[in-house]
């Protein structure tokens, strides 16, 4: 055996009821004194409640947050923590909000607390984005990667079903890829399998109608779980798929990881020799493919990339968009038709599939 894991570091504190009861210890940790607080829109009053006991420490709030960052709100954020010299961000939110501390602490290097609201795992990866004039840039810089994140499961049960379905599929995307990313080793594996398992249980816990306390624990977990394989195995066809779809036509991010994600691992099952057992195993399935598609269809996931508002007269331009991304790093070589396959497959309602 001989592998390369290049582990992130940060602490991480997972219980129910930990945001607002470890909040202050973890200030004093780092030495916050004057922060900045970063929510927006649903989690902003949820956040209030939680620095409550830190409000002395809560130098300003941010709360412009929109989708996959815009350049006008990222230098918005820096100037704004500039201006109330603020020494640490706190975000509060879903992989919009976490983005956005991110922004400011790539130039300004400050500490971020992380807590996350939804399972997107942004909260453990070292990556940035940043949108400018519909084209989305990411980027890798340890600057941004969380000091601590604290997982608070509570806090996830008002998201609404559908976007806990679809949350929960961008996190199993991260678990599925990290299989194949540039940087995966038996460990990111052994995590991302963990991942998949815990996720596929906490989604059919919180879809079945009456979700416990642990199933919504378990999706949490999972998405950790997920956040931490993929920031070290790296992105791969799957998610330079999404980002280009996301950034281009402004597709929801997690709907199109669900939609997606299926397509990909058919493409690539074949080519992945045991792990595709590892994924089919974790799924609770013969085949991994087949597995992950039934799933999406007992938890009525998104199914197709039409109902997520791509035109068919974009479906051309999506191809080009993708395409325009080869050479990709993929376990199974990949040409423009087979994008053009993959995303016309992923394009029309997949009723009788
Ligand atoms: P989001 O943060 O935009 O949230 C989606 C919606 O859910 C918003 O309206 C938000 O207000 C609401 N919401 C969040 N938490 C809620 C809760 N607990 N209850 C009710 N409503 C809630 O979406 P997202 O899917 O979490 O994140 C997507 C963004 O994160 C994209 O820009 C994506 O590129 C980025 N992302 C980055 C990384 C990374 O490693 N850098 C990883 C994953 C996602």
């Amino acid at each position: 055996m001989r592998f390369d894991y290049d582990q992130l570091p940060g602490t991480v504190v997972f219980g129910r009821g930990a945001a607002q009861a470890e909040l202050a210890a973890q200030f004093d940790a780092l030495g916050l004194q004057n922060v900045m607080l970063v929510a927006g829109g649903s989690t902003l009053a949820e956040a209030r409640r939680l620095t409550s006991e830190v409000d002395d420490r809560i130098g300003s709030v941010f709360t412009n947050v929109l989708p996959h960052v815009p350049t006008a709100v990222a230098e918005e954020a820096r100037a704004q923590a500039l201006a109330t010299g603020a020494d640490g961000l706190l975000s509060v939110g879903g992989g919009s909000t976490t983005g956005t501390a991110k922004i400011v602490a790539l130039t300004s290097h400050l500490p971020i607390i992380a807590i996350p609201t939804t399972y997107a795992g942004s909260e453990m990866t070292p990556v940035w984005g940043l949108t400018t004039d519909a084209r989305k840039e990411t980027g890798i810089d340890r600057a941004v990667l969380p000091r601590t994140v604290i997982y608070d499961s509570t806090l996830t049960r008002t998201l609404p079903l559908d976007l806990a379905i679809a949350s929960g599929f961008n996190a199993l995307a991260h678990c599925v890829e990290a299989f194949w990313g540039p940087g995966e080793n038996p460990v990111t594996s052994l995590h991302a399998g963990a991942g998949i398992r815990a996720l596929a249980e906490g989604m059919r816990g919180v879809h079945g109608g009456a979700p416990t306390d642990d199933d919504y624990d378990q999706l949490l977990y999972g998405a950790y779980l997920a956040g931490s394989s993929f920031a070290v195995a790296g992105s791969g066809l799957h998610h330079k798929i999404c980002h280009a779809l996301g950034g281009a036509f402004n597709l929801p991010h997690a709907q199109t990881h669900a939609v997606m994600l299926p397509h990909v691992l058919a493409f690539n099952a074949g080519s992945i020799g045991a792990d595709a057992d590892a994924i089919a195993a974790a799924l609770g399935a013969p085949k991994a493919a087949e597995g992950l598609w039934s799933l999406g269809r007992e938890l009525d996931s998104p199914d197709n990339l039409e109902a997520l508002g791509l035109k068919a007269s974009q479906l051309d331009e999506a191809i080009a968009i993708v395409s325009a991304k080869l050479p990709i790093a993929n376990p199974r070589p990949v040409t423009p038709d087979d994008i053009a396959a993959i995303l016309t497959a992923a394009f029309s309602p997949a009723a009788g599939r």
